[in-house]
């Protein structure tokens, strides 16, 4: 975790809508899409990689981003 780090779908046709992300994340970025996870909110991304540490199948990739 490093500071402008933000969550990207690396791998978003590999979701299965299983929730956990959406649950373990602590500010609300993610929610659930009608076929797979969607950022939501990603201003509210603070890169704490709880989802991608939490996501099962390698959905989640928290990356530096250029602000
Ligand atoms: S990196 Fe942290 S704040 Fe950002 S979407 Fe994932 S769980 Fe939420
Ligand atoms: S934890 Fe992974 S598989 Fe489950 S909803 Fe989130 S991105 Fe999709």
């Amino acid at each position: 975790m490093a500071k402008g780090d933000k969550v990207t779908l690396a791998n978003s046709g590999w979701c299965k809508r299983c929730g956990i992300c959406v649950h373990v994340c602590p500010t609300d970025v993610l929610k659930l899409g009608q076929d797979r996870v969607e950022i939501d909110d990603i201003d509210k991304c603070i890169g704490c990689e709880n989802c991608e540490l939490s996501c099962p199948d390698f959905v989640l990739k928290v990356v530096k981003v250029n602000e």
